[in-house]
């Protein structure tokens, strides 16, 4: 009897689609599929998944099961339990494959503990050996890789975003199996009454965005004048996030001296900082300004495929070996200039403007 794969995914806000991390788990299900001639399962839950449903029509998978209604439309943990259990029972899978979403990422440790199994999150590969399942993440911030395997099943694996090419498969008709889920009265204590976000314009961590704009100490810096110009660098960064549509990274200085008071960019905090004790984003380019290269903040563009940096200093960390291309001029002036040719650009293309950068 061949291997059985479960791809369980939940609805994204808007209701329609899965969220996109969904569909790169979908493509690496249907990769290990075809490598171990498995059968795949395809398990949503939502209000209503018959939308998301057609995306995921042409995955080749042999059942697309449900649980859905109004109990199920938002992130609460009793629910999406059950929700999860009932799935991971009826597809009967040893392996189960779920994207690494906030939704999915508090709530199937339990799950894979109710079904006797075990489970591995922050996977960012899985291939199959010899007709067994290999997952790969990263330890010790981003310093040592390992490759687990495991015996027991079930397996829950949750994977990272930004990891494998998203299934880019035609919508189309589908047949979807309602499995019924009764919830006890516990389970629906808590409602969610709101979403508190912050504003568009001012939410700069944007994983999903094609290139990392990273700011150094450099922007508060003395200039060439004896003079610093932070009045003038925190339009120049807003413009170009708002026109290119990139994701803010700060070094670990820069965001530093947010904590000391000092005049800094108010839109820079340590949720930016990128490197060694800060995060480590996936984006395929970077662009680094006015930060000088160092090891311990490099550590953190481990996974931008694509690096440049602008740095006044042609000594600076960046030109040796840490990035692509360094460009060794002054960011007020690059920013200007790249400012002004993306309001060209986004007045001449009928594109919207974050897909640019
Ligand atoms: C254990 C440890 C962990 C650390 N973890 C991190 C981490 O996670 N992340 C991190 O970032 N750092 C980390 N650091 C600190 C790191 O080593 C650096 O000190 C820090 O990243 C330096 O920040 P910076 O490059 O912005 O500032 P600086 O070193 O002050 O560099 C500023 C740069 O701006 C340039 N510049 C100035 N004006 C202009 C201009 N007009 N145009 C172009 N360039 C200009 C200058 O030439 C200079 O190179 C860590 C250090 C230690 C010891």
């Amino acid at each position: 009897m061949s291997q059985s794969i479960l791809f369980l995914a939940h609805v994204s806000e808007a209701g329609n689609t899965l969220p996109k991390a969904s569909y790169e788990v979908l493509g690496a299900a249907q990769e290990l599929t075809k490598q171990l001639g498995a059968r795949l399962t395809i398990g949503l839950i939502g209000e209503d998944v018959s939308a998301a449903a057609k995306t995921v029509a042409t995955a080749g998978a042999e059942r697309i099961l449900a649980v859905a209604g109004p109990d199920f439309a938002t992130a609460r943990y009793a629910s999406d339990a059950a929700a999860a259990e009932a799935l991971c029972r009826s597809a009967a899978a040893e392996l189960i494959l779920a994207p690494a979403t906030s939704r999915f990422m508090r709530v199937l440790a339990g799950v894979a503990h109710r079904l006797n199994g075990c489970v591995d999150t922050h996977v960012t590969a899985l291939e199959a050996v010899d007709g067994d399942v290999r997952a790969t993440r990263w330890h010790y911030r981003q310093r040592i890789e390992a490759v687990i395997r495991r015996d027991p099943r079930t397996w829950m694996v949750l994977l990272e975003s930004g990891c494998h090419p998203a299934f880019l498969g035609a919508a189309g008709p589908t047949q979807v199996e309602q499995i019924p889920v009764t919830l006890p009265k516990a389970a629906t204590r808590t409602v969610v009454t709101g979403v508190r976000a912050p504003k568009s314009d001012v939410q700069t961590i944007r994983p999903d965005a094609r290139l990392l704009f990273v700011a150094g100490a450099g922007w508060t810096k003395k200039q060439a004048d004896g003079k610093t110009h932070v009045e003038q660098a925190e339009p120049l960064i807003l413009d170009f996030l708002r026109t290119s549509g990139a994701s803010l990274g700060g070094s670990k200085s820069l965001v530093d001296q947010t904590g000391e008071s000092q005049t800094v960019l108010g839109f820079m905090t340590h949720l930016n900082q990128v490197g060694q004790t800060g995060s480590t984003p996936r984006h395929p380019k970077g662009l680094s300004t006015c930060c000088h290269g160092e090891e311990p903040h490099v550590v953190g563009w481990r996974f931008i495929n694509e690096r440049r940096a602008v740095n006044l200093d042609p000594n600076c960390g960046w030109a040796r070996g840490k990035a692509d291309v360094l460009y060794v001029a002054d960011a007020f002036e690059v920013l200007t200039k790249l400012n002004t040719l993306l309001a060209q650009k986004s007045r001449t293309s009928p594109e919207p403007a974050p897909q640019q950068a």
